[in-house]
């Protein structure tokens, strides 16, 4: 059995800052990580390889060279969790015995869900800028499409960048309006959900690239399985009866976004909640049954929008109020839900959605630099050139001035 002060299982956007939260606050903290994965990826900036910005090799880095020094870092999978006894089951039949958990997995990527779509993606015209691998290809399709139809899926929620799918569906028109390909390429937006984007103050705004890309908006459209070979995919739509009926659209691009759900080893653990996520309150995000444990990041059952963004702001709430229970104290500092979807409506401009609970909007520049809920080009030099920096030498390094203005309260 190893043992440790703090555990953190996931070295992901959460965890990693988190550990260099911590040890801001107190260096020498025994924290041991656990994480299978040699390397760490910058997931927001897929987008952006899927969209010829970015090269891939630029979002990713060595696991080894973003452990917060001081760290232990053990490279194994988690099995299971054993909270009544203060443990977790590793995949190796190690277990490790913990004071605190944090526990921040991430989110399960269901590519099986959708039938024919493992087998298809990466051939015939399947991509997706969800894998590391595959992004690179969405630009690859992109540039060789002439003419047909490009298709783009958006699942059911909740999913991690919920802007994710239609910023691929963007950067794509984007490219085929500058070639004059717009007209003969027929793009079309199958979103399982009913609404373009769920904080209602950014619709206009995409709206108007929607009318400039001419795409064919679907809701309540959900993939169910992809043909590459025969270049098909087929769409269930559910009827105002509530009966469901299928379609099938031809395709000469499709991008994909998976269906999403909370990892296997969270969904049958005693943290989750009824929908798999484990189950924190929404402001502290300690657990709500074991006092001992905090989740963020993607894993948890947080109404906020899963991002990098989101998993910044809660890194250094999760780390003091850690200290504070391992203080024997309550926990002292409270979670807005701030999130961020910069949504990269053409090549050089951003609609930066920037919101937390309830949709409530949380800007962090005054109006007069972005208003977020119009394309601007400052929100675009942001998300190409800031952001990847900030992630890399702020955030991960627990540098929270640099972070700031912490979306969250601390009780006096
Ligand atoms: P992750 O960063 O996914 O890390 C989870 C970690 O847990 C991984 O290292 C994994 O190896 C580890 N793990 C999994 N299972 C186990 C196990 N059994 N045992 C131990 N370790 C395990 N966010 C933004 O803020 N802005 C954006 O513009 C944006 N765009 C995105 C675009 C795309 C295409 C994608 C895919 C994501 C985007 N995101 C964006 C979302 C962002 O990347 C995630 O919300 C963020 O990475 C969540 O952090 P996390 O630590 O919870 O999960």
């Amino acid at each position: 059995v190893l043992s440790c002060t703090v555990l953190i299982v996931g070295a992901g956007a959460a965890g990693i800052a988190t550990a260099a939260s911590l040890l801001k606050h107190r260096p020498g903290l025994g924290i041991l990580i656990v994480d299978p994965s040699e390397r760490h990826a910058y997931q927001p900036g897929w987008t952006m390889v899927g969209g010829g910005i970015f090269k891939p090799e630029d979002t990713v880095r060595p696991m080894s060279d973003v452990m917060p020094e001081g760290v232990r870092w053990e490279k194994a999978s988690v099995a299971a969790f054993d909270p009544e006894k203060n443990e977790v089951q590793l995949k190796d039949g190690r277990r490790v015995a913990y004071r605190m958990l944090v526990a921040a997995p991430g989110i399960k990527l269901d590519w099986a869900a959708i039938d024919g779509l493992s087998e298809s993606l990466g051939h015939n015209g399947v991509t997706s800028n969800y894998r590391y691998d595959t992004a690179p290809l969405t630009w690859r399709l992109v540039q060789d499409l002439k003419g047909g139809r490009a298709l783009f899926t958006q699942p059911p929620m909740p999913i991690k960048c919920a802007g994710a799918p239609q910023k691929a569906m963007y950067l794509s028109g984007d490219h085929w309006f500058r070639k004059g390909r717009i007209g003969s390429v027929a793009i079309e937006f199958h979103n399982a959900g009913p609404v373009l984007f769920g904080v209602k103050e950014y619709v206009p705004a995409l709206m108007a690239y929607v009318d400039k890309y001419r795409a064919a908006l679907n809701f309540g459209s959900r993939l169910v399985a992809v043909d590459g070979p025969a270049k098909t995919a087929i769409f269930a739509r559910t009827t105002e009866d509530g009966a469901v009926i299928h379609e099938k659209r031809d395709f000469d691009m499709i991008h994909v976004c998976p269906p999403q759900v909370a990892p296997d080893f969270v969904r049958t653990s005693p943290l989750a909640n009824a929908g798999g996520w484990i189950e924190v309150d929404e402001a502290t995000l300690r657990h709500k049954r074991f006092d001992n444990v905090f989740a963020l990041g993607d894993a948890a059952a947080t109404s906020n929008a899963k991002t990098a963004a989101a998993a910044r702001k809660q890194a250094p709430i999760v780390a003091e109020n850690v200290l504070a229970v391992l203080d024997g104290k309550e926990p002292p500092c409270q979670y807005d839900g701030y999130g961020s979807c910069p949504l990269t409506v053409e090549r050089g401009k951003i609609v930066l959605a920037e919101f937390g609970y309830g949709g409530k909007l949380l800007p962090t520049f005054p109006t007069w630099m972005i208003d977020g809920t119009k394309p601007s080009s400052l929100a675009w030099y942001l998300k190409a050139e800031a952001l990847p920096p900030i992630y890399w030498y702020a955030m991960l390094k627990g540098r929270e001035w640099l972070v700031s203005p912490r979306h969250g309260t601390k009780a006096a």
